[in-house]
């Protein structure tokens, strides 16, 4: 189904679009994170990645699970966003010697997932309520969650890591 085919009537069918979209991104995102678990230096950053690691194992059980409370098979549509927010993270941590530095781009690129994350999840929670499935906004709610609550220890971590130059 793609994006500017005449696929997409409805609501509903966007909705769809959208699930697919994010359940790509998710296990995209559970395929990098490794890499990012091998590069951060700062142990902090590194036990963020691990824990988030898990977490997006349950994003993706819980994705599936509202393709299956929405009655359609649970399938991914490649999303361009992903890959390129992913491939930008991969050029720029390749160009980088310095492990502070490193783990400064980390946090950014890592940011950057989530507010993707974050956008879709908005969206999906908002469309599902139009839909009248508060049962599939609720399970989608839970991912955001937990994608709000790793930017903010990012965001901290970031502001640490100034105020530790700055001394
Ligand atoms: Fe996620
Ligand atoms: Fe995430």
């Amino acid at each position: 189904m793609g994006f500017f085919s005449k696929d997409i009537k409805t609501l509903d069918d966007l909705f769809i679009h959208m699930l697919r979209d994010i359940y790509y991104a998710e296990k995209k995102i559970e395929r990098s994170l490794p890499k990012m678990i091998g590069l951060a230096t700062d142990p902090q950053l590194k036990a963020g990645f691990e824990k988030h690691l898990e977490q997006t194992k349950g994003h993706i059980d819980r994705v599936e699970q509202v393709f299956e409370l929405h009655g359609v098979k649970a399938k991914a549509v490649s999303c361009p966003a992903i890959d390129g927010i992913l491939e930008e993270a991969d050029e720029v941590s390749a160009d980088i010697d310095d492990r502070e530095v490193l783990d400064a781009a980390l946090i950014a690129s890592a940011q950057a997932v989530e507010h993707y994350e974050m956008t879709r999840y908005g969206t999906l929670i908002a469309w599902a309520k139009q839909l009248g499935r508060s049962d599939c906004a609720n399970v989608l709610a839970k991912n955001l969650k937990e994608e709000q609550a790793t930017d903010r220890k990012l965001s901290e971590m970031a502001e640490n890591r100034i105020n530790l130059l700055a001394a």
